[in-house]
């Protein structure tokens, strides 16, 4: 299929309904100074056509989505950044079609841009999970990183959220930050555990090409210093312990109310799980992918472009990749090491139709002599020292 395959023809692709979806929001206030994600200033025409076109897209896949799907995540970008106008017009027409409600359904959401009308607006329509790009609670950090909001937005924000009746909020941090100290990101920690949120997601800072933080790298005005992050993973994964979260996979921690202990938690984020797990997801609105039935496919990364395409009655779609049954396991398999528990060989085989053993028992033998895997006869996980190379250790499973 190509990108100019008309809008009728996407249900073809599908043949058990998918119960996943992602949306993105390409708008950002301003953009940050390490990000490489697609996003652009907002407009409120952009914005409203934007939502017109993401409207064309959602019938595109209805014919291949169960109703009232297990996740929704809308992600950006800044969700929160749509008036609740426009917001309004999107989940009334998600709801028309079974895509909304979901079981959890997650809103992006930047500390500068909540009010309590927006954040009521979107409870009371069903959303009951919030990700809060918090990153630091250090002004002088935020700063640095180019955020449009305060240490005290932060504080704020979760306020409101919590008067807006959510109870499930993730709040999301970065490490390794230029000038970030170990003292600074030791007191950040402890001030974003005081919030006592339902889940946290604390990511190294990557110098990704083309964004202004790279420049200053590849200029020898920033340094990276490999044991200062690693003392500040050490510190983040027994502060977290300490106050009652489990981690579940490298970056990513949640509370646990169940009786029975699991490695992963009631409150991890189901809509990330089933990524990790090999799980298919339709992804909508500009550069958003989708990894359908072993159909890799991202949409064109520009709003432009992606509502004219809509308008045409055409798919935005900018490529799409059939996997072979190997190059899928493979990639199933890198994406599912990143997770405490790793893979048993029994659910690796019922996701890909393959035993794990028969195709990486050599990479699995190599990453346990390093001290960086752990192989039993029921499965494979990586250990805590092999969970922060978890990156390069991926590689090895990677099949063409
Ligand atoms: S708010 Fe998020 S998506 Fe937007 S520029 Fe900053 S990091 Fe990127």
């Amino acid at each position: 299929m190509t990108a100019a395959s008309s809008l009728s023809s996407r249900s073809a692709i599908t043949c058990q309904p998918v119960r996943n979806l992602y949306v993105h929001v390409p708008f950002c206030g301003r953009k940050c100074d390490y990000c490489a994600f697609y996003s652009e200033p907002a407009s409120r025409e952009l914005m409203a056509r934007y939502v017109r076109a993401l409207t064309r897209e959602m019938d595109t896949i209805v014919p291949g989505v169960h109703p009232y799907p297990n996740t929704l995540f809308f992600g950006g970008g800044t969700p929160s950044l749509l008036p609740i106008s426009l917001w309004g017009q999107l989940i009334d027409h998600a709801r028309k079609l079974g895509l909304a409600p979901a079981h959890e359904w997650t809103v992006e959401c930047n500390p500068a841009t909540l009010s309590l009308d927006k954040a009521r607006f979107l409870r009371e329509q069903g959303v009951n999970r919030i990700s809060l790009g918090v990153q630091s609670l250090d002004d002088r950090i935020l700063d640095r990183l180019g955020r449009i909001h305060s240490r005290q937005a932060v504080f704020d924000s979760f306020d409101l959220l919590r008067q807006a009746g959510f109870d499930n909020i993730n709040l999301d941090l970065m490490f390794g930050i230029p000038g970030q100290t170990l003292e600074i990101w030791n007191q950040t920690l402890a001030d974003a555990l005081t919030l006592e949120s339902e889940h946290l997601a604390c990511y190294e800072l990557i110098f990704e090409e083309d964004t202004p933080l790279y420049l200053q790298l590849a200029a020898g005005s920033v340094r990276p210093d490999e044991d200062l992050d690693a003392a500040m993973y050490e510190l983040l994964i027994e502060r977290a312990r300490e106050r009652g979260f489990i981690q579940y996979e490298i970056a990513n921690f949640a509370r646990h109310r169940g009786s029975v202990p699991s490695m992963v938690p009631d409150l991890a984020c189901r809509h990330n799980v089933n990524y990790w797990r090999g799980g298919s997801f339709f992804g909508l609105g500009p550069s958003a992918s989708a990894f359908v039935h072993g159909l890799r496919s991202r949409n064109v990364a520009n709003t432009e472009l992606y509502c004219a395409r809509l308008e045409q009655n055409l798919l935005p779609l900018d490529s799409q990749d059939p996997l072979s049954t190997l190059a899928r396991a493979g990639e199933i398999a890198a994406f599912g090491l990143r997770m405490n528990c790793g893979w048993s060989f029994a659910e690796f085989q019922t996701v890909t139709n393959l035993d794990l053993r028969s195709h990486w028992l050599n990479d699995m033998n190599d990453l346990v002599e390093q001290g960086l895997g752990q192989l039993d006869n029921l499965g494979f996980r990586l250990t805590p020292r092999g969970l922060r190379f978890a990156d390069a250790a991926a590689q090895l499973f990677l099949r063409s």
